[in-house]
């Protein structure tokens, strides 16, 4: 039985009227069943996080494509094989962070045999919200890096930029956890030509931000300030 608490999540820009309680596998759990919003219906299956309780660093994507929804894993398409790549580029092991999105089920336009990608509406985010503030309020990640507009207005509010802000490490509403807002894979992969190589070495060079932020926030106390 789910576990909800009226507690507002501080860490995103915007709280959530009901909060989610437990453990990130009964929180994983209880979201296969979520019908907050209508996006349920015609995906394949919930794509909620996936990687170890304790880690520090938590990556955030948008939401799922096609190759997500079918495995119910985030990042194992095109985008998430570039990801894997600047990751390792970057100096950071997947293994070691914990990988979601800011919403958890697929949309699309069915064309043909194709089920082109459409973005969630923004009432969908906020109903999708409650899950990825629970992941926050379970897992307590030092350093939170947004992939992409949707998961950096999640985490820094509406009138964020990422063309403009991007790669700057900043604290949360809570005073101590702190963010990062990069390009997404999928961006990358989606620019032409020249375009496409800068936006790779911008997002390779935001992820070594947030590699050395993110070693030297293991060795500080939980509630220590940004340098
Ligand atoms: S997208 Fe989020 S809010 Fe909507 S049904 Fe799926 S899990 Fe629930």
């Amino acid at each position: 039985m789910s576990r909800r608490s009226t507690a507002p999540s501080q860490v995103l820009a915007r709280s959530v009227a009901e909060l989610p309680r437990g453990t990130l596998a009964q929180l994983r759990s209880q979201a296969r069943r979520c019908r907050a919003c209508p996006l349920w219906a015609h995906a394949t299956q919930t794509v909620f996080g996936e990687g170890p309780a304790d880690a520090t660093l938590m990556l955030l994507g948008e939401q799922p494509g096609t190759q997500e929804d079918l495995s119910g894993r985030p990042f194992v398409g095109p985008a998430g094989g570039l990801l894997d790549r600047a990751l390792e580029e970057a100096g950071l092991e997947r293994a070691e962070l914990y990988l979601t999105n800011t919403v958890k089920h697929f949309k699309y336009e069915p064309r043909g045999k194709l089920r082109l990608h459409k973005r969630a509406n923004a009432a969908e985010q906020q109903a999708c919200r409650q899950w990825l503030a629970a992941e926050v309020a379970s897992l307590r990640p030092r350093l939170i890096v947004a992939m992409g507009s949707m998961a950096a207005q999640a985490l820094f509010g509406a009138a964020f930029k990422v063309t403009r802000e991007r790669g700057k490490l900043r604290h949360l509403g809570d005073g101590t956890t702190e963010g990062l807002a990069t390009w997404h894979p999928s961006a990358v992969l989606r620019a032409p030509g020249p375009g496409r190589v800068r936006l790779y070495q911008e997002l390779v060079a935001d992820l070594r931000v947030a590699q050395q932020r993110s070693r030297a926030l293991r060795t500080l106390p939980a509630a220590s300030p940004a340098a």
